[in-house]
């Protein structure tokens, strides 16, 4: 295959904050995205893949390691194909082995052989040997195992591997300098989908601010036109969140995983089975079985994982499509602290964002101090410099009353958290947003932006009207730039 055709593979169709929903095609299909594939296991289906395309999987991930380690199977998979083994016809991602090396240390198998042996049962997207280092693997570690990883790479995109699409999976631990070089070695090599890997012991402790500062690490060195997917991310409740700093794809052997420990999936977190007095859910399992049902039946409790998990998808493709994922973003990280601590990480990288966000969306929802520094208001901070003010400017909230507005060249609306915009704006986006309470963070933000204003129009004369609401201490920073009154 030619590295030309890559470019033809994922088209983007709609955007919102770094997320977007796309088109990956497949040899066997396409996928929209974003889209999760649920892990089957090739030995023995606990859900049988008809029945998964029924609950609404567009593709599945099955273990190449594990078919190629079956002497029998191994025979059968490569005289039917992958497809037809499984009872399968849409896109199937085969996985290498990585995680089976992670576990037993080696492999009997070398990168290459995988690979060509992932092309031999038409495995629709396959995976080189990538190795996983684990987080908090110390930098030497780390770095000798990507230079690992990074040759394999440079060897599978030479393989001949008919129409299967390559994954460059970006390893590099929790050091984001070798996450970033990771990604820009694998960029350059050129892949049809770049998987983030060994992040699953991050979910799995709720390190969510490590794993933002992952995703943003290995995101940054990725052109913003490729696929990108979070290996083993399977929780509805990281969804939202992980799409809206673009991850395209996601995988989930979760869903049957938590089901064998009784965990029942919500996309505000996980409930065991034995303490749920009620069914929270109204899938087609949950609103045909009792929860007793569901307690005995560890095939129930599966399956309802994964009807709320692509109910999850299908709502962040909505909010894509509405430009709200933001306000969903904000909603779901608010279920567990350390979902807001990955929040709060996620809003330090708005600059990033901002680069690749859409403009104009739904109305901007104000709902606590992450809201101050989203991707919006720093597009305004940057926007802001381009306002060119002479004469008298007078800042004031909406709905104050001035009486000597004719004494003035400038009238221009406070509205925390962006600062002061020409007040014909007001109606206009993002300026209309839903602001119902201010808190120090808003205001905090909204006073920086406005001494960043005066500062930058030193022929203008400002006079702020000061709102009765704001804390004298931030309004004092003010008094050296502008006549308060
Ligand atoms: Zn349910």
């Amino acid at each position: 295959m030619s590295v030309i055709k890559k470019s033809h593979l994922f088209e983007i169709v709609s955007k919102d904050c770094a997320g977007r929903i796309g088109r990956l095609e497949t040899p066997h299909g396409v996928i929209e995205t974003p889209a999760i594939l649920p892990v089957v296991n090739p030995l023995h289906q606990s859900i049988p893949p008809s029945e998964l395309r029924e609950i609404g999987a567009e593709g599945l991930v099955t273990n190449s390691y594990i078919i190629h380690r079956n002497r029998e199977l191994r025979s059968a998979v490569l005289e039917v194909g992958v497809h037809r083994s499984l009872g399968f016809n849409g896109p199937i991602m085969t996985d290498s082995g990585s995680y089976q090396l992670s576990q037993y240390g080696s492999l009997d198998l070398s990168s290459r052989e995988i690979v060509e042996f992932q092309a031999a049962i038409a495995s629709d997207i396959g995976v080189p040997l990538d190795i996983p280092t684990p987080p908090n693997a110390t930098f030497s570690r780390a770095s000798r195992e990507l230079d690992v990883t990074l040759e394999r790479l440079r060897e599978a995109i030479s393989i001949e591997r008919g129409e299967m699409l390559l994954a460059g999976t970006i390893q590099g631990s929790t050091f984001t300098e070798l996450r970033r070089r990771a990604s820009e070695e694998a960029s350059r090599l050129g892949f049809d989908l770049y998987p983030i890997g060994a992040v699953v012991p991050l979910m799995e402790s709720y390190r969510y601010r490590d794993l933002v500062q992952v995703i943003v690490a290995s995101k940054e060195g990725l052109s913003p036109a490729a696929p990108v997917h979070l290996f083993g991310a399977g929780h509805p409740m990281i969804f939202a969140l992980a799409v809206a700093l673009g991850c395209d794809l996601f995988d989930s052997a979760a869903y049957a995983l938590y089901a064998k420990d009784g965990r029942y999936m919500t996309s505000r977190g996980t409930y065991h089975i034995e303490d749920l007095r009620y069914l929270p859910c109204s899938c087609p399992i949950c609103s045909t079985h009792t929860r007793g049902e569901l307690a005995g039946d560890e095939g129930l409790i599966a399956r309802h994982n994964l009807h709320v998990s692509f109910e999850e998808i299908r709502l962040v493709k909505q909010c894509i499509r509405d430009g709200s994922l933001w306000e969903l973003v904000e909603e779901r990280c608010r279920a567990h602290p350390s979902l807001l601590a990955g929040l709060k990480a996620a809003v330090s990288h708005s600059d990033w964002i901002e680069r690749v966000d859409r403009m104009p969306k739904s109305t901007f929802f104000y709902s606590g101090p992450e809201s101050a520094r989203r991707s919006e208001v720093q597009r305004f901070k940057r926007y802001q410099k381009r306002f060119e003010l002479r004469g008298r400017v007078l800042i004031k909230e909406k709905d104050d009353v001035v009486d000597d507005l004719d004494d003035f060249d400038y009238v221009m609306d406070f509205k925390p958290p962006f600062g002061a915009y020409p007040a014909l704006l007001r109606e206009s986006y993002p300026f209309n947003a839903e602001v119902t309470v201010w808190d120090h963070e808003a205001v905090l933000v909204a006073i920086e932006n406005v001494r960043e204003l005066i500062e930058s129009n030193p022929d203008a004369s400002f006079t702020l009207k000061k709102p009765g609401w704001v804390e004298e201490d931030l309004i004092k920073e003010l008094e050296e730039y502008a006549l308060v009154v």
